[in-house]
């Protein structure tokens, strides 16, 4: 087996393939920078078309006994799988601090969903049983099983390094389908770790594989009739073309997408709570996170009040490296993302709206270091860019709504449904927003309404492509099919 090049070298990755790690054939890579420092981490190859047919086929002739495996050696391989990962928690979590730029603490609390995700697989005995009525008829029985879909690619995006692949990987395989992994040719490292720890776990050659790439290779898998199934998380566009592609190949697909989450503070909140939750929502993770409170609807007269105190939070946030302890808000992913939340940030002034408050962050090192400054946008209105589309950085926008009929109007008119949530000491306010409200997962007197794996991850409206959920037994349906069997002993 060749060795797995990685660390602070700038070293090639490679790609696993069949269980052997080979070095990508694709004469073109990219550069993984640290995004505190634009130092390189490593290189990471654009897989070519032949690379991904080399995978995929290794998937395929591993299905069959795969497949025929007992559920409870899969799901005995996964715990094998986080023994290795909870062994290596710290490099882990470093590895995502240093390839994403988040600070420890959402580094390690991404990691702990992951696991989270892992553990739920690993009750499969139970949620894969089917289900039979005795007697549907004089002598007829009928049972339904649930089996695999077959090859499973997985395309994850660079904001959550571990907890995405974690998601997908150890849920599709423990359903019985062989996998090939693309992830985010922006955090790379840690996807790596995560399939090495299924190889030392002795997941057979060809159940999990990976390879590295951007779109380019990503649409090999879309296309590739080897492939059963896409399990795909990313950007609202690129969603929407996975979904059309791979459904259109006639592949089952689930591609969760972008986000515009509102945030609906009532007067009568506990305004210092509500204030603490919705900074860590908005600016935590420097906003990157499909869950981030974008827009803040403040059902008057609380705009006053809500304003001031969070301004004076955004001026005093501390933005720096991840691996500074006292870092509050890391990095963007890259240059270009950066100049994109600032392209918005100067589109949301020019249409109107207020600067409240705006952070520091240090000067970049010559040559990388993508920081940003915090920013708090006032008297934003629904039609402007700021308040429709999603900036993915650390920008807050504030809309003035005179009641709660209308804050709900307001964030019911955006095209996303990913999350929503309201501060409110109201039972009765609490329950017409959790009836009415358009969006997949909800928070009351909390920002960041992550469900836990057991429990469905989606949106709704375009922040998904597809059917099902990410996580849970409604993930778990995606990841099989039924078979009926209906049976009459004469
Ligand atoms: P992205 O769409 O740029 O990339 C996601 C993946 O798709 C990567 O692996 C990338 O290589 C691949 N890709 C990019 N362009 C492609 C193309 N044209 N064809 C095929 N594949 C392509 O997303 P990102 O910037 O890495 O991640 C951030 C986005 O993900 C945000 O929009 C965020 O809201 C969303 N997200 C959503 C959820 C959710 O649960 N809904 C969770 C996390 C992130």
């Amino acid at each position: 087996m060749a060795t797995l090049p990685e660390g602070p070298s700038g070293a090639r990755l490679q790609n696993l393939v069949n269980g052997a790690w080979v070095d990508a054939e694709a004469g073109s890579a990219l550069p993984v920078p640290d995004p505190a420092t634009g130092v390189p981490l490593a290189h990471v190859p654009l897989s070519a078309p032949a690379e991904v047919d080399r995978a995929v086929r290794a998937a395929r002739a591993a299905l069959p006994g795969w497949s025929s495996t007992p559920v409870p050696e899969r799901a005995r391989l996964l715990r094998r799988v986080q023994e290795i990962l909870e062994g290596q928690a710290t490099e882990i979590v470093d590895g995502i601090v240093a390839e994403h730029g988040k600070i420890r603490e959402d580094a390690a609390g991404s990691f702990r969903r992951g696991l989270e995700a892992l553990e739920f697989a690993q009750s499969a005995p139970t949620f894969l049983q089917g289900r039979i009525l005795s007697g549907v008829a004089a002598g007829i029985d009928v049972e339904t099983h649930r089996e695999p879909v077959g090859v499973v690619a997985a395309i994850t995006p660079f904001n959550f390094p571990a907890m995405i692949p974690l998601w997908m990987v150890p849920l599709a395989v423990v359903c019985g389908n062989t996998v090939v992994l693309k992830p985010s040719e922006r955090v790379p490292m840690t996807a790596q770790r995560i399939v090495r720890a299924f190889q030392s776990a002795r997941t057979p050659p060809g159940v999990v594989n990976l390879v590295h790439g951007g779109a380019g290779t990503a649409h090999e898998l879309l296309v590739h009739p080897g492939v059963d199934a896409v399990a795909f998380v990313g950007s609202a566009p690129v969603a929407r073309t996975i979904y059309a592609t791979a459904a259109g190949q006639g592949k089952r697909v689930l591609a969760l997408a972008g986000a515009k989450n509102h945030l609906i503070v009532l007067p009568d909140a506990d305004l210092a709570r509500a204030t603490r939750a919705i900074m860590s929502s908005a600016y935590g993770s420097a906003g990157e996170r499909c869950l981030a409170g974008s827009v803040v609807v403040a059902v008057e007269p609380v705009a006053d009040r809500l304003v001031p105190a969070l301004a004076a939070e955004v001026r005093r946030l501390v933005v720096g490296a991840g691996t500074q302890p006292e870092t509050e808000m890391g990095p963007l992913i890259r240059a270009e993302a950066r100049d994109r939340v600032e392209g918005f940030v100067r589109l949301g002034l020019a249409e109107g709206a207020v600067l409240a408050a705006e952070g520091t962050a240090p000067e970049a090192a010559p040559g990388g270091g993508y920081f940003l400054r915090p920013v708090l946008l006032d008297h934003v209105r629904p039609e402007m860019k700021v308040a429709q589309e999603e900036i993915f950085g650390p920008v807050l926008a504030v809309i003035r709504a005179p009641d709660l009929d209308e804050a709900i109007s307001i964030a019911n008119r955006s095209r996303f449904g990913n999350a929503a949530a309201i501060f409110t000491s109201s039972g009765e306010a609490a329950r017409r927003f959790r009836g009415r409200i358009e969006a997949g997962m909800l928070g009351i007197n909390l920002g960041v309404p992550a469900p836990p794996a057991y429990f469905p991850f989606v949106g709704w409206k375009g922040s998904v492509f597809g059917d099902l959920a990410a996580t849970g037994t409604e993930a778990a349906l995606f990841y099989t099919r039924p078979k009926t069997v209906l049976s009459r002993w004469p």
